[in-house]
Order: structure tokens, then sequence, then C-alpha cells
């Protein structure tokens, strides 16, 4: 069995859904209210691959918001997480996927060190952050939806927003070794980690974000920003992808020019239904078929039985372990989104 531990993008969007998913006493509830609740096991889920094999698993709501971290909640945050991992684990899931924060909360706050969730022993092996089937589509999202585009690969500059990252150095280290990407502008606030990166590279360069997104043909945002930011599209080049991976979203503003490109980054679509409603609440287009590929990832472990952290750690990435993410991947009918707004 598989489990997924998912989050609201905001206080406003957990108090919308609430009644949706059948909690109408948590609708008017405050923050305080909501670092307070515990994980709730929300949705039962069968998928089926395109190998006709079917496969069951859950969706763990933690309960976490991002406003806790944008206030000061740090200690609701990591009780949220390890709440919903030891939920997880209760119910006897073999492999969970950490979706949006939750893993970026697990490594921030160094959770490996308290495995012990009162009486819960966190067995870690059941657990994976999802980033390599994040990573390998969104690298898939720049291949395919640039050749559409007509955006030659081996012309264009790629900026990576959260190059340092988990998911955006191992976008980079795919894009190096699998394409010929004529450069990569290596966006975050740490410069020296930046530096560390370029080393490693053997490429790229070190930029601010307002110079990179003025420079970039490509724009992948994988930045852990609790909130969007607002950009002045006059400033980009025509015509320019955007590949928004951040959940929540790390883009605020609403573009309208027709060269323009923004895509969904990190989202799969499978080929067929999946007897689920969690993705109507996160607001995908299809919500029978569409995900975020973190998600995917744990289905597809569960698919392939190979009951293991697959991504874990920080930056441990490698471009091999994408592709074989990506064999099972296409092997189980899941594409890359390439639906433009
Ligand atoms: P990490 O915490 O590992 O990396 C975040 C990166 O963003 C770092 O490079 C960090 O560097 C940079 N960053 C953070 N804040 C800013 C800022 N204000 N300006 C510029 N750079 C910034 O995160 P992950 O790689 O694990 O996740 C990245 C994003 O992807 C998150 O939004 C996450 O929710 C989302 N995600 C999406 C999934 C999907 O399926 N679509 C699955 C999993 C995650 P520095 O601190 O130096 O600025």
């Amino acid at each position: 069995m598989f489990g997924l531990i998912g989050h609201l993008t905001s206080l406003e969007h957990a108090q919308a859904v609430a009644s949706e998913l059948g909690y109408p006493e948590y609708a008017d509830q405050g923050l305080d209210f909501w670092c307070s609740a515990p994980p709730q096991t929300v949705d039962r889920i069968k998928v089926t691959s395109i190998t006709g094999q079917t496969i069951e698993g859950w969706y763990v709501e933690s309960c976490f918001l991002p406003e806790m971290l944008a206030n000061r909640r740090a200690k609701s945050a990591v009780r949220k997480i390890l709440n919903a991992m030891a939920h997880a684990q209760k119910q006897g899931i073999d492999i969970t996927a950490l979706g949006g924060f939750s893993s970026i909360i697990f490594e921030n706050f160094n959770l490996k060190e308290n495995k012990q969730v009162r009486n819960v022993k966190l067995e870690l092996e059941r657990f994976t952050t999802g980033n390599t089937h994040t990573a390998y589509i969104i690298c898939r999202q720049v291949e395919l939806a640039s050749a559409e585009l007509g955006i030659d690969l081996s012309k264009a500059k790629v900026a990576v927003c959260g190059a340092t990252g988990d998911i955006g150095s191992a976008v980079c280290r795919w894009l190096d070794a699998r394409t010929d990407v004529d450069d990569l502008l290596l966006v975050a606030r740490d410069r020296e980690r930046l530096q560390t990166l370029q080393a490693t590279l053997g490429r790229g360069k070190v930029m601010g974000m307002e110079e990179a997104l003025s420079q970039a043909d490509i724009v992948v945002w994988v930045a852990s920003m609790p909130k969007g930011v607002e950009i002045d599209q006059t400033t980009l080049k025509k015509p320019c992808l955007l590949i928004d991976g951040g959940y929540p979203k790390n883009l605020g503003t609403k573009l309208q020019h027709p060269e323009i490109y923004a895509l969904k980054g990190g989202i799969v679509e499978h080929s067929l239904d999946i007897d689920w409603k969690i993705m109507k609440i996160v607001e995908m287009e299809v919500p029978g078929r569409q995900l975020f590929a973190c998600f995917a990832e744990s289905m597809l472990l569960e698919f392939e039985k190979w009951y293991t952290n697959f991504s874990w750690g920080r930056n441990q990435i490698t471009v091999e372990k994408m592709d074989k993410m990506g064999q099972w991947s296409a092997k189980h009918g899941f594409q890359p989104l390439l639906n433009y707004s």
C-alpha cells in the first residue's frame, strides 16, 4: 500500500476546502486551530497502471499550512510532519511520499534525529520525498515544451530559481548531462552554496533573480517560497517558457502576453482515471488524472514493489536515478503535463 502526505496552500485555502473534505467544524477556524489539529486520513485511492496492475493507497492530510513557517510557528510545523508520518506508518502504509513542504521541513529541521513519535518509532525507509520524479518531470517539461514552442535548447539560457535546492540541483545536473542546453543561470539567496553548485557542475552563471529573468528563455521555479513572488512580465524575454514547480506556486503574477507560456511544473497526467477526490481540492484541471509528480513517485515505488526511500536527504538525486524513475513513469502510464496558461 502507498501513501501521500500532503497539505493545503494557505489558511484561506484550508478553510475553503474543509467542508468539502467532510470537516465542517474546521471551516471557520484560524491558524491556532490548524496548529493543534491532528493528521487525518481523508481519501482512499485506487490507481491502475497501463500494465493492468492495480494498487491502493491513502492520502494523509498533515494539517500543516505554509503560514506556520511565515508566522514563526515552526514547532507546530515540525509536529504536523512527524505526526503525519507516524499516522501513515500506523496505517501499515509501505511507502509514503512527503509532498510539498513536508520533505523541506523534514530536512530543514533535521527530523531524522526525532524518530520516536510517542509510541511510534519512525521507519524512515517507508518514506520518500518524491523529488527524483518531480525533478525528472520538470526536465522533461523543459525538453518537450521547448521543442513544441520552437525554443532551440542549444541556444537557450535556462534560469533555475532555487538551483541549490534538492529539486533545483537535480534539474541542473540532468539538463547538463542529458541535453545540449546553452547555459544555466543559477538563482538562490545563498551565494556560497550557488558557487559550490557551479563548481560541481563545472558550468552555469550565478545570478540575482531579476538579472536571470531578463536573460532567460526558460525559467524553472523550484524555490521553497511560502508565497509566490510578483514579477514584471515586461522584463521577460519573448518568447519565454515559465515552469512553476513550487507548491504553493512560486509565481504570483497572472501572465498575459501571447509569447509568455506558463506551465504547472512537476505535474503528471495519468493515462487512466484515478479513483480519488483529493486532486479536485488542489485545483487540478483534470482532477481524475493529474497529480503532483512526488505523489506519483510513491505510486511508482508501490507498482515496482520497491519499498525504500528512493529519494532521501538533500542534493543526493543522481541523473541515473532520474532516468530509472522516468522509465517507471512511462511504463505505468504517467506523462509530463504540457498545458500552457
Ligand atoms: P529545497 O528547500 O531543497 O530548496 C529550495 C531552494 O529554493 C533553495 O535553492 C533555496 O536556496 C531557494 N530559495 C528559497 N527561498 C528563496 C527565495 N526567496 N528566493 C530565491 N531562492 C529561494 O526545496 P525542494 O527542492 O525540496 O522543493 C522546491 C519546491 O518544489 C517547493 O516549493 C516544493 O513545495 C515544491 N515541490 C513540488 C513537488 C511537485 O510534485 N510538483 C514535489 C515536491 C516539492 P536559498 O535558501 O539559498 O535561497
